[in-house]
């Protein structure tokens, strides 16, 4: 780091972790978002003053006044990346990527931007003194959860002058249990995620909260996941709750929504537009509307569909469900370029395959 205004790091170490008895029970099955390291990051921003106190420390509450304006407004962000481990090596997976749409989704909602170096490097920290709890096996992972929120004491409607910084860290098995096995997706009739002019690029929790209700009602509607459609004319197709969409043609063309500003800016999608194109495929970024996606399905034009996150990486949509009816996605079963794709994305994920792209950050 050049300049010398990156800010040090004081750690320390928790003195009370988990033994490594207990580390390794909870690593033997850790599901996802259950299981926490030992430690964490925090870093503290005050207006007049900058970021300041940076500190690997033992992960614990954090106190928190009843009147902390995120209680009230809900400015808070967050990223989600992960953590590998490849033989003797640790690697992370573009993190400087979540450091920018970081930076972005702290603009958006009002926040200082965290300089991308210091987002980069709390997150090696904290690797780096947790590696103990990476997951080995294919599909395991340490899932990194940085985020930033409002630690102001005011009811005042602003922006805040206090915010706190943390990453926590969590042991993650395979997303999906059980393997890759496509989902079910439940287009809401009621409920949209972001308009335009919204904030639906950026990643923060008021996003998710919003989609709860429409989750609820996919669940009772027997699907996995709920598909947003725009909210302007209620016709295209914007992403699932927490994943980009895309499809797949007979022509083998690969098609996504383009980033109008309603929909995250996934760095998995980023990955796959560049891997399709390297496969061969046609790619296109383009309004899918859910006419289109039902008339293509049936007719057997459209073969596949996918969705595609950090944590779930890339998972088949086998069918589609709505109100008024539903339907299947390449037979309801996990289709050759879906299948395809992931592979290339894990594999040089897992450093199995050549980065030519620069992707894979070592740790260590
Ligand atoms: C995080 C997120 C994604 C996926 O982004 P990745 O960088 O690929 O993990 C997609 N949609 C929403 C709404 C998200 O919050």
């Amino acid at each position: 780091m050049s300049g010398g205004d990156m800010l040090e790091f004081e750690i320390r170490p928790n003195p009370a972790p988990v033994s490594a008895a207990d580390r390794a029970a909870l690593l033997a099955n850790p599901g996802f978002g259950r299981v926490f390291t030992d430690h964490m990051v925090t870093i503290r921003y005050a207006d007049g003053k900058g970021w300041y106190d940076a500190r690997v420390e033992a992960r614990a509450p954090i106190p928190m006044d009843p009147a902390a304006a995120v209680l009230h407004y809900a400015q808070e962000i967050f990223e989600g990346l992960k953590a590998y481990r490849t033989g003797d090596a640790v690697t992370m997976f573009r993190p400087e990527a979540n450091a920018a749409r970081f930076a972005a989704s702290a603009r958006r909602m009002a926040m200082p931007q965290l300089p991308p170096e210091t987002f980069v490097e709390s997150l090696r920290r904290l690797v780096e003194i947790d590696r103990e709890w990476i997951p080995e096996g294919d599909g395991s992972s340490l899932y990194l959860r940085p985020f930033m929120f409002a630690s102001e004491v005011f009811l005042g409607v602003r922006p805040a002058n206090e915010y706190l910084y943390v990453v926590i860290a969590s042991p993650a098995g395979a997303y999906f249990s059980g393997g890759v096995k496509p989902v079910t997706v439940w287009v809401s009739p009621d409920y949209t995620r972001a308009a335009p002019g919204g904030t639906g690029a950026a990643k923060c929790g008021g996003n998710y909260a919003a989609s709860l209700a429409a989750q609820a009602e996919a669940i009772e509607a027997g699907c996995d996941q709920v598909v947003f459609l725009d909210a302007v004319e209620r016709r295209f197709v914007d992403e699932l709750g927490g994943m980009n969409v895309f499809f797949v043609y007979d022509d083998d063309t690969l098609v996504t929504p383009p980033l109008t500003g309603t929909i995250l800016p996934g760095i998995t999608r980023d990955a796959i537009l560049t891997l399709a194109a390297e496969a061969g495929h046609r790619v296109e970024e383009r309004p899918v509307s859910f006419a289109e996606w039902q008339a293509d399905a049936t007719s057997g034009r459209l073969r596949e569909a996918f969705a595609c996150g950090t944590a779930a990486v890339v998972t088949p949509i086998g069918e589609v469900r709505f109100p008024d009816g539903e339907f299947l996605v390449g037979g309801g079963e996990p289709g050759r370029v879906t299948t395809d794709l992931h592979r290339r994305l894990v594999d040089i994920q897992r450093g199995r395959a050549a980065d030519p792209h620069g992707w894979v950050t070592q740790v260590h």
